[in-house]
C-alpha cells in the first residue's frame, strides 16, 4: 500500500482517466477493455518505477492501438499478386465500399416491396449468371474448398468419384484434395497414372456405384514431358456427371493465361459442375462458387450441408461488387507490363540508392506457376527485408539469391511514397543509406 508522501499516490486512478475525454473517445472506437488495458499497464510501469506517475496519461494514451483489428496492412512488394499468407487478392473501391454498406441491416432475405422473404444473394447469384452464360444456375460458399465438398457429397456420398492419380493435389499447408473427398463420405476410385490417364481408364471404373467423374486442375504444378490427360468434352460423353474444380476462378478465357481453365469453356465442354474460388484470380472475397446444369446445382442447394457452408451477407457484397464494378485489382496488376512500371520503379531506385534489375512476377495463390510477370525490382542488401517486413508500415519484399528485390507490381500507386520512407528507414538502421 502507498503511504502518505509516497509518489505512487499520485498515479491517476483507472476510473478516473477513463471518465476523462481522451480515453472516453477511445472507448468509443476500441472498446473499454482496450483502453482499460494499456492504462493499467501504464500504471504498472509507474509503480515500478519505470516512468513518472504524471507521465502514466501519456504513457496510456499512447498505447492504445491505433487499428480496430489486430491485423495489420502490409505493403505486398513482392510481385507475386495472390499472395496466400497476406490475404489472397485486395479487394476493389466499389467491393469494399459494398462491405460498408452490407455491414449494417440489409435487405439479404427480405423483399422491400412485398415484405415477403426472398432467395438470399440474388443479386450475387444473377452476377455470376450473366458473366457465365452457358450456367443455368449459381450457388455460392464459403470458400472454394467448400464448393468442393457440397458438390461430392450431393453427388457422390456412400458412392465412388472417380479421379485421375494426375489431379490428386495437396493444396497447401498440408491440405490435401483426396482427404477432402474422403471425408465427405464418398469414396475415390483412382484411375490411371501419375502422367497418363486415358478416356477408357475413365470408362473402366464407371459402374453402378460411380456417382461423378472429378476433374481437379493442378494449380499449382505442371506435369511435363510423356503425360496426358482427357479431355473434360470426352469425359462428359460417359454419361456420368462431371464435376471440374478449377480452382482460380477466371469466368472467361484470359489469353495471357493460356494454361488456366475457365468456367465458362469448361461448361461448354460438357461439365455439370465448375467449382472455384471467390479471391484468387476472381479478385473478391473469400468464398466458393459453384456454376452449372439447375438440377445439380439444385441438389446443391436442398443439400442440409449446404447450411453449413453459406456466406455471409458481407462476401455476398463484396463478390457482387467485384463481379458487376471495375476491374478488380489483381487482373489491373496482372496486366501491368514492364513498361508501365518503369517510371516509377525508375524513381524509386533513384530515392532509395538501389539498383534496378529485371524481375518475375508471379500469378501466385496456386495459380499459373508457369506464368512469369515481367517487370522491374529494385534490389537492396538482403537484411533491408527483415526491416521492412517489421516496419511501420510494414512492407512485404522478396529475398531473392542475397538480395531483397522491392517490385512496384502490387503496390498501390498511392503507396509509393510510404514504400519510399519505409526504405529510407531501413536502410538508416542498417547504415547502408546514401
Ligand atoms: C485453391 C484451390 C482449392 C481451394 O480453394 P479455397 O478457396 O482455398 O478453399 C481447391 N481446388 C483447387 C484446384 C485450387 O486451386
Amino acid at each position: 500500500m502507498p503511504v502518505a508522501g509516497d509518489p505512487r499516490r499520485a498515479i491517476p486512478r483507472t476510473d478516473v482517466l477513463m471518465d476523462e475525454p481522451g480515453f472516453r473517445a477511445a472507448i468509443d472506437r476500441l472498446g473499454p477493455a482496450r483502453v482499460k488495458a494499456a492504462i493499467v499497464q501504464a500504471q504498472q510501469r509507474a509503480r515500478a518505477g519505470e516512468i513518472p506517475p504524471e507521465s502514466v496519461r501519456g504513457h496510456a494514451l499512447a498505447a492504445l492501438p491505433t487499428r480496430a483489428t489486430s491485423l495489420r496492412p502490409v505493403i505486398n512488394a513482392t510481385g507475386v499478386v495472390i499472395h496466400t499468407n497476406i490475404g489472397r487478392a485486395p479487394l476493389s473501391p466499389a467491393a469494399v465500399e459494398a462491405l460498408v454498406i452490407a455491414a449494417g441491416y440489409v435487405d439479404v432475405e427480405l423483399d422491400l416491396a412485398s415484405g415477403q422473404r426472398s432467395r438470399r444473394g440474388r443479386g450475387v447469384l444473377d452476377a455470376l449468371l450473366s458473366a457465365v452464360v452457358p450456367a443455368e444456375a449459381a450457388l455460392v460458399v464459403n470458400n472454394g474448398a467448400a464448393a468442393l465438398v457440397l458438390a461430392t457429397t450431393a453427388l457422390a456420398a456412400g458412392r465412388e468419384v472417380v479421379v485421375s492419380r494426375g489431379e490428386m493435389v495437396e493444396i497447401g499447408d498440408g491440405f490435401r484434395l483426396p482427404d477432402l473427398i474422403a471425408s465427405t463420405g464418398a469414396r475415390l476410385r483412382e484411375v490411371g497414372t501419375t502422367n497418363r490417364t486415358h478416356l477408357d481408364d475413365y470408362r473402366a471404373a464407371i459402374g453402378p456405384e460411380t456417382g461423378c467423374l472429378l476433374k481437379i486442375h493442378p494449380s499449382n504444378f505442371r506435369i511435363e514431358g510423356f503425360t496426358s490427360g482427357v479431355e473434360i468434352a470426352q469425359l462428359a460423353g460417359l454419361g456420368v456427371p462431371v464435376i471440374a474444380d478449377i480452382g482460380s476462378g477466371l469466368l472467361g478465357p484470359d489469353p495471357a493465361l493460356p494454361d488456366e481453365p475457365d468456367a465458362t469453356t469448361t461448361l461448354r465442354q460438357g461439365a455439370a459442375l465448375v467449382t472455384a474460388s471467390g479471391d484468387k484470380l476472381l479478385g473478391g472475397p473469400q468464398a466458393g462458387i459453384v456454376l452449372g446444369a439447375a438440377p445439380f446445382v439444385e441438389r446443391l442447394r436442398r443439400h442440409p450441408l449446404a447450411r453449413a457452408l453459406r456466406v455471409d451477407k458481407l462476401t455476398l457484397a463484396a463478390l457482387e461488387a467485384t463481379l458487376t464494378g471495375p476491374e478488380p485489382p489483381v487482373t489491373r496488376m496482372r496486366h501491368l507490363r514492364p513498361e508501365d512500371l518503369r517510371g516509377r520503379t525508375w524513381k524509386l531506385a533513384e530515392a532509395v540508392g538501389g539498383e534496378i534489375v529485371e524481375s518475375a512476377g508471379r500469378v501466385g495463390g496456386g495459380g499459373a506457376p508457369g506464368v512469369a510477370l515481367s517487370g522491374y525490382a529494385v534490389a537492396l542488401p538482403s537484411r533491408v527485408a527483415e526491416l521492412l517486413r517489421r516496419g511501420e508500415p510494414a512492407v512485404l519484399a522478396r529475398v531473392d539469391a542475397g538480395r531483397c528485390l522491392v517490385d512496384l507490381r502490387c503496390v498501390p500507386t498511392a503507396d509509393d511514397d510510404a514504400l519510399r520512407d519505409a526504405i529510407l528507414a531501413a536502410l538508416t538502421t542498417t547504415g547502408d543509406a546514401g
